[in-house]
């Protein structure tokens, strides 16, 4: 048995939670993705415990809990400023429509909570001791570096067809192969992912297309024909089939969407739907559209200083980094050269204000607006010093 001898404090930290369940009686173990990132001395961000007590027998034990998810067996305990996520060992049974389990059932040992599990490298489970509970060989999985489903990938991709998006988005983030078996299993029930609702799909395709390995997984997701069943994007492998080949992988949210958008050559009007196809939020949906505006505008010409200047930073940033993913040559020095020497980089840094219009004679109204919008736009072009007297001047030259 493998047995970890200095474990990271992240683990030590969690260590008399478990010592408090075994000293009442039950079994407590680290599970999931904790364990397999250790081994694959990956951060860990967080450990998730497994029990032999109920949920009621847990929240006894401790004095703050927080009922995550009961029904499923899940108590989040929170000891010394921490929180961990205990659950109860379960198997789940009654997968009605290839999505969740319709209920858990509570079981009295660990191997039949390990064997619900869905990839071998995320069955693992380590005691107090730091000893590894290997029971579907993912240690060996691990060595070499191969994402396979516990038990029949067929059966299981049909118990939860989610976990097909998990096993592309894991190659991605572990930099890992998919095994044989698996991935033809997911070729053979690629249809089942329409079951599953979009915001699923949706983290699991963002986390897969942030990952190291993302042009390599996405060439799987396109392969095994997964990217048939998710919004817009059936009939249009030809065009996605660019991704694998873009000179670097993104690593912003925006990007990937943006980067998406513009190898689909999705007409302007079209993206809003198009986001909101894959449920994102309206701030990101803003971001991109954004984005893609700007890229579309670059490969025409340089905008003006007052453009820049309503673009912004974030905006102007993250359209260089697409385009750098893209591998579109584009003067990202010359932009964000002319974008550092603004004069002003917000309208709050003008040197005046609509009330000061006011106590110049200008009257409120639309007016004021305009002449608002004339002051920045000459004052970001540099042609009006951002001061009040050469402010005052030029109002006085208007009337
Ligand atoms: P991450 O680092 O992204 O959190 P993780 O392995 O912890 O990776 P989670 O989605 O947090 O992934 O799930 C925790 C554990 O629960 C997994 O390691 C796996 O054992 C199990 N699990 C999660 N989702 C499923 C699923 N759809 N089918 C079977 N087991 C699952
Ligand atoms: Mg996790």
């Amino acid at each position: 048995m493998m047995k970890i001898e200095n474990l990271p404090k992240i683990f030590m930290q969690a260590m008399p939670v478990l010592k408090k369940l075994e000293d009442a009686g039950f079994e407590a173990y680290f599970v999931g993705g904790s364990v397999r990132d250790l081994l694959l001395n990956r951060h860990i961000h967080d450990v998730d415990i497994a029990t032999s007590a109920y949920p009621e027998e847990v929240k006894e034990l401790f004095e703050k809990t927080i009922d995550t998810g009961i029904k499923h067996g899940t108590v989040t305990v929170l000891f010394n400023r921490e929180s961990y996520e205990i659950t109860t060992f379960r198997t789940e049974s009654g997968y009605q429509d290839y999505r969740r389990p319709d209920h858990v059932t509570f079981v009295q040992n660990l191997d039949e909570d390990l064997k619900r599990r869905d990839f071998t490298i995320n069955a693992l489970a380590m005691n107090t001791d730091g000893e590894v509970i290997d029971l579907f060989n993912g240690l060996e999985d691990l060595k070499k570096r191969v994402i396979r489903a516990v038990g029949n990938p067929e059966t299981r991709f049909h118990e939860d067809a989610l976990r097909m998006m998990r096993a592309v988005r894991f190659m991605s983030q572990l930099e890992f192969n998919l095994e044989e078996n698996t991935q033809q299993a997911i070729k053979d029930n690629h249809k089942l992912l329409q079951k599953i609702s979009v915001e699923r799909i949706r983290d699991e395709f963002v986390k897969m297309g942030l990952g190291p390995h993302s042009r390599q997984a996405f060439q799987i997701f396109l392969d095994t024909k997964l990217s048939e069943n998710v919004p817009d994007f059936a009939g249009k492998s030809n065009l996605l089939a660019v991704f694998p080949s873009l000179k670097f992988n993104p690593t912003l949210e925006t990007s990937l969407w943006s980067i998406i958008i513009i190898l689909l050559k999705l007409p302007n009007n079209k993206i809003t739907g198009f986001m909101r196809d894959w449920k994102n939020s309206n701030a990101t949906t803003d971001s991109v559209e954004r984005i893609v505006e700007l890229f579309d505008l670059l490969a025409e010409r340089i905008p003006s200083d007052y453009e820049l200047f309503k673009i912004g930073q974030d905006t102007l940033l993250n359209t260089i980094d697409v385009a750098h993913i893209l591998g579109q040559p584009i003067d990202s020095k010359v932009l964000v050269d002319r974008y550092t020497s603004l004069p002003i980089k917000n309208a709050s840094e003008l040197a005046i204000d609509g009330r000061f219009l006011i106590q110049q004679g200008v009257r409120p109204g639309p007016k004021l607006g305009i002449m608002l919008d004339k002051i920045k736009e000459k004052v970001v072009s540099n042609e009006l010093d951002n001061s009040e007297v050469a402010i005052k001047k030029f109002i006085k030259e208007q009337n």
